[in-house]
């Protein structure tokens, strides 16, 4: 037995097959793990049925079943958005968000999960509930795989299926946490969800744009915009001082290049604040030039923050303006998988966690990102 157990979610399964092998159990036993644990949703491995039971606490003492805990969930759309809270082993929180997309008769059902990559995010975004946490800590790569695995024991007992499609716009800049997020990207893919159903979305991290895009994983990325000029989107996304727009462009453009894969635009309307005609113009241009989608989120309210979204008639305007590529998102699913930072705020908040952003908050407030950033 280890001293330290290892977390089954960050175990290739040839990495399984090695451990089964260690404890004298044949390497097939590794498929059925990974069945029980994906496709049926078991939540222990003593659920684990067509296992010896021998076996099943040989794997307990051995592997630690999963990283996270759920401690909260609430529901809304008719059941098809579930929001979860998640608690890791040293008492941090992070939320999750369930996704069911029913398809229709162009699109299939797909089941997405919005997951977090870190506890807080050092970026600051002034309309984001996140930002105003502070980062407290990247997750590690079982604790992102980890929340599409529950993700999938809450769909198990539906007639829905596992996770198909994950988007990294939860709590935290992926890119922020680089090598967590590439590996879990590579861990799911090895549990069985592609690439190619996995969007990162980023505030604009120049340099781990084009690391990533050196990966040569079929992923989608999507840029957190909110503005399409400079003066603006230094004021909502601070990173912006560190790489302006004409860079953050530049490095979209080499990623599709070099990915041959699209890159969206995600502009949370924020009433007073972004939602002019002069920004529908200039977000209009700058996505023709990037030939890019563009997600427009009516700003969901935030605790100490006055920022609103604009009328709904002023959206659908806006997004008349901006022309054929742009899409509002209205639905609160929508809203929370569409631009990092709303998720947090698209979903009924827990008491405790409106509590603790507040608390937290009046702490770092001042904090400057450059204490944090991974590119100083
Ligand atoms: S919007 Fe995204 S990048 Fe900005 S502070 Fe929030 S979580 Fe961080």
């Amino acid at each position: 037995m280890s001293t330290t157990r290892r977390e089954l979610g960050a175990l290739t399964l040839a990495q399984l097959q090695g451990v089964l092998v260690d404890l004298g159990q044949p390497a097939y036993r590794a498929s059925q793990i990974r069945e029980h644990a994906w496709q049926r949703g078991a939540r222990s491995f003593q659920q684990m049925g067509t296992l010896p039971s021998s076996l099943r606490h040989q794997l307990g003492a051995e592997l630690s079943f999963q990283s996270l805990e759920v401690t909260g969930e609430t529901s809304t759309d008719r059941g098809l958005t579930v929001k979860l809270l998640l608690r890791g082993a040293d008492g941090e929180e992070v939320e999750a968000v369930l996704i069911r997309h029913p398809g229709g008769a162009t699109a299939r059902p797909r089941n997405t999960v919005c997951v977090s990559s870190q506890v807080g995010c050092a970026i600051g975004c002034l309309f984001c509930a996140t930002g105003q946490l502070g980062l407290r800590r990247n997750l590690t790569a079982a604790e992102i795989v980890d929340q599409v695995r529950i993700a999938g024991q809450i769909w198990s007992v539906t007639d829905w299926g596992s996770p198909t499609n994950v988007v990294f716009m939860g709590m935290g800049e992926p890119l922020h946490n680089y090598e967590a997020v590439v590996e879990s990207i590579r861990l799911l893919q090895d549990w069985g969800l592609s690439p190619r159903h996995v969007v990162v979305s980023t505030s604009g991290l120049v340099p781990e744009i084009d690391r990533l895009a050196a990966e040569k994983l079929p992923i989608r990325l999507a840029i957190s915009l909110h503005a399409a000029d400079d003066p603006l989107r230094d004021q909502l996304v601070p990173l912006n001082r560190r790489y302006p727009l004409a860079q953050l462009k530049e490095a979209a453009l080499r990623f599709s290049a070099t990915t041959g894969r699209r890159v969206s635009l995600e502009y949370v309307l924020i009433a007073g604040v972004n939602d002019r005609p002069q920004d529908a113009l200039a977000l209009r241009r700058l996505a023709a030039s990037m030939r890019a989608h563009v997600n427009l989120i009516p700003m969901n309210p935030i605790p100490n923050s006055e920022l609103i979204a604009p009328p709904q008639r002023v959206c659908r305007e806006f997004a008349v303006a901006v022309g054929p590529r742009a899409s509002i998102r209205f639905s609160r699913g929508e809203r929370a998988t569409a631009a990092c930072g709303q998720l947090r705020a698209s979903m009924a908040a827990l008491p405790r966690r409106t509590a603790l952003a507040a608390d937290a908050h009046r702490q770092l407030v001042g904090a400057e990102l450059t204490t944090n950033s991974p590119t100083d």
